[in-house]
């Protein structure tokens, strides 16, 4: 349920309000716009009787929400929200591209990618340490020393860095050194994880799971916002369909569907959204038309020896052509560039 304040109210008069509510064990969240002020209600809220809180002296109206995510939920939030990682801005019209190798191989491949990206314009640059690969045997990446390289070549390149956790074993390496935790498709319920998450205050970049529904992806915000972390950035990586041309279905249309739903940032990855490299450009520029708030590209100094996704990794070539035209769009598109 939200309730939605009449223009005017005083500080005091709210604060009374969230008293009452919090006296019937619920928790709020309150949402100070520029025109309206919208109160939020958590928890159990069936036994609660709507007249009694609209006839509240400023209350002006009071909905009800369907969906089970409240902190993640537009109605509770109606401006875009917007996230703000060393000085650049993921958000409300602020357009960041993400950047990288699949895997950090080693520090000369990752240094020399990070300054290729640096030069043709990105916003952060990626690089796993820790893999989730369908194999046993495939390489699983570097682990911590992989980390330690990754933030080597962020620093020489004055580039903010973005890696995938998944273990909390190692939550206070990355809190400690990751600028923005991603959470991978295969743990995108993780919900002891998600938990974890959402008491740290690091960004976190919740990508879409292999055949996760916009709701289930919601709601795996919501347990990371329900812990008091609320700087989710949502990343559509396409979904399992019946099609096996591309790896997976790039669903674009996630994008403004989940605008409609939420206030969070979503950014759209055409790396494993395809699967091939020949697919990512033109992919790039679709999610950016749809109205993407970024995006997270596979870019590699050599894909063809690449130790994982090779197949749909960028060249550094690749990728400053497609640079320009991304800027084209952008500013077509009203956008602020942050890259
Ligand atoms: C990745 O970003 O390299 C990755 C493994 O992505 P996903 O979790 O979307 O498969
Ligand atoms: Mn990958």
């Amino acid at each position: 349920m939200i309730l939605v304040l009449k223009p005017g109210s005083t500080e005091e008069q709210r604060r009374e309000l969230i008293r009452e509510i919090e006296n019937l064990g619920l928790k709020v969240h309150v949402s100070v716009g520029e025109e309206t002020t919208i109160i939020g209600l958590v928890g159990d809220v069936s036994r609660i009787n709507p007249y009694a809180l609209s006839s509240h002296e400023i209350v002006a109206n009071t909905l009800r929400v369907r969906e089970p995510f409240k902190k993640a939920n537009r109605m509770f939030k109606p401006e875009d929200t917007m996230i703000e990682v060393q000085g650049r801005k993921i958000g409300a019209g602020h357009f960041v591209l993400i950047s990288g190798p699949c895997s950090v191989e080693s520090e000369e491949q990752i240094v020399s990618i990070a300054h290729d990206l640096k030069k043709s314009g990105a916003t952060f640059l990626r690089g796993g340490a820790y893999k989730p690969r369908t194999s046993p045997y495939s390489f699983q990446g570097l682990g911590l020393e992989g980390l330690e390289l990754l933030k080597t070549a962020g620093k020489e390149a004055g580039l903010p860095i973005v890696s995938e956790l998944m273990s909390t074993e190692v939550l206070d390496r990355f809190v400690e050194d990751v600028d923005i935790i991603q959470v991978g498709a295969r743990n995108m319920q993780n919900f002891v994880m998600l938990r974890e998450l959402g008491r740290t205050k690091k960004p976190i970049l919740l990508k879409r799971g292999l055949s996760a529904t916009l709701e289930e992806w919601l709601m795996s915000a919501e347990y990371i916002m329900s812990e008091g972390n609320e700087q989710v950035i949502l990343c559509e990586r396409g979904i399992r369909t019946f099609e096996t041309y591309t790896r997976n279905t790039l669903d674009l249309s996630a994008v403004p569907a989940i605008k409609r739903l939420s206030h969070l940032p979503i950014i759209v990855d055409p790396s494993h959204g395809t699967g091939k490299s020949w697919m990512v450009s033109s992919m790039c520029k679709a999610a950016l038309v749809s109205g993407a708030d970024g995006l997270i590209i596979e870019v590699h100094n050599n894909p063809r020896s690449a130790l994982s996704d090779g197949e749909q990794s960028l060249t550094p070539d690749d990728y400053a052509g497609l640079v320009p035209d991304l800027r084209k769009l952008a500013e077509f598109e009203g956008l602020r560039i942050e890259f």
